[in-house]
């Protein structure tokens, strides 16, 4: 017949439901299709080329027939390349676009392999979940995500916070905390980002991916740089534990892993799981784990402890009435403090030089301190 013919399956008028099996080949820039009892001519400037079927891995081409419509599916690689390669000219276009429509799809899957294996072994899971407990399920999961996907959500919280609140990118208080912040995550996969969010509440989040965001009026309260290093440390913490991450998972469940997987990063299910995660309580294991990883952290970088446990005793000593915002996401009971003391106390005795900040200049450069807070 034709050596450049290639397969495929034709469904349209007369044709069974299940569709026919044929041949095709290019004559000229006229696509003939070729059944066991028919043959199907159509013109190149009336085919409709798209990625089709599961994973996009066929090609469909429909025409319009004077007997009335027909679609022919192009499955086996093979078939697809002698498909593509013989077709005329004008259909250059369109075929490239259905490839990349592929390719993209392609490269999404590879990228979702893991949580495609997770949604068919889901039922397992489901079931492992229970005998175990969803807690460590999702840890597990959490830690295969990729920082690539942590940083999306990432940058959706930042989107969601600069929509909310104003954050201020320079001055001496943004130095103070990019610095301070920087020697902290030297070691880190991270690509941290930090900002200084102009708000009197005494507030501080760690979104993951690395988005550090710190109020005004929480480093109003500091009474030296120190104190703010310990708050840095222990958000730092949270991100190099997947904290963040793990909340939302438990929270949302798998369908943000999906939504990631699949390039959906602007999906409402994920925009809503992403708003509402600097509002999300850490439990007390959490708490503790993000207390000892950032002491580590302070130690590392030679910045005196202390002044961690001191800050957050601070903040929880407060009887002004309102509750430090800080505390509701990130629980400081006495017995949180109790074992922060502990720890701080258990480090090797060492001098540690104070950090170089003129800290009332810090302070008194932000909105909030001029207000009179
Ligand atoms: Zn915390």
């Amino acid at each position: 017949m034709n050596a450049s013919a290639f397969h495929g399956r034709l469904f349209g008028a007369g044709i069974a439901g299940a569709g026919a099996g044929a041949r095709a080949w290019w004559d000229g820039s006229t696509l003939v299709v070729q059944t066991q009892n028919e043959l199907y001519r159509a013109d190149g400037a009336s085919l409709q080329i798209e990625a089709a079927g599961f994973n996009l891995r066929q090609l469909r081409l429909s025409w319009n027939a004077m007997d009335g419509s027909y679609t022919f599916f192009v499955e086996v690689d093979e078939d697809r390349t002698r498909l593509t390669s013989g077709a005329p000219d004008s259909l250059r276009q369109a075929f490239a676009r259905a490839t990349a429509a592929q390719r993209r799809m392609g490269r999404r899957f590879g990228a979702a392999a893991f949580v495609y294996g997770a949604v068919v072994a889901l039922p397992l899971l489901l079931l492992l979940a229970f005998l175990l407990n969803i807690g460590r399920l999702v840890d597990w999961a959490a830690e295969k995500v990729p920082v690539r996907y942590e940083e999306r959500i990432g940058d959706l919280v930042l989107a969601q916070t600069r929509a909310q609140m104003k954050l201020i990118e320079s001055g001496p208080a943004h130095e103070a905390v990019t610095a301070i912040g920087a020697a902290l995550t030297s070691d880190s996969r991270y690509r941290y980002r930090w900002f200084v969010a102009d708000n009197k509440e005494i507030n501080a989040f760690a979104a993951p991916g690395g988005v550090i965001v710190v109020y005004s009026g929480l480093i109003a309260q500091t009474a030296r740089a120190e104190e703010l290093a310990g708050v840095l440390a222990h958000e730092v913490a949270h991100v190099e534990q997947r904290h963040s991450l793990k909340n939302l998972m438990k929270t949302a469940g798998f369908s943000v892993l999906l939504a990631l997987a699949i390039g959906d990063w602007t999906g409402t299910a994920l925009g809503n799981a992403a708003g509402k995660l600097t509002e999300l309580k850490f439990s007390r294991d959490a708490e503790t784990d993000a207390d000892r990883e950032g002491l580590r952290l302070l130690v590392d970088a030679g910045i005196a402890p202390h002044p961690m446990a001191d800050f957050f005793a601070k903040l929880a000593d407060k009887e002004n009435g309102t509750l430090p915002s800080m505390l509701a996401t990130h629980p400081a009971s006495a017995e949180r403090q109790q074992r922060l003391r502990a720890m701080i106390a258990g480090l090797p005795s060492r001098q540690y030089t104070p950090l170089r900040f003129d800290w009332a200049q810090v302070r008194s450069s932000l909105p909030v301190a001029a207000a009179g807070q």
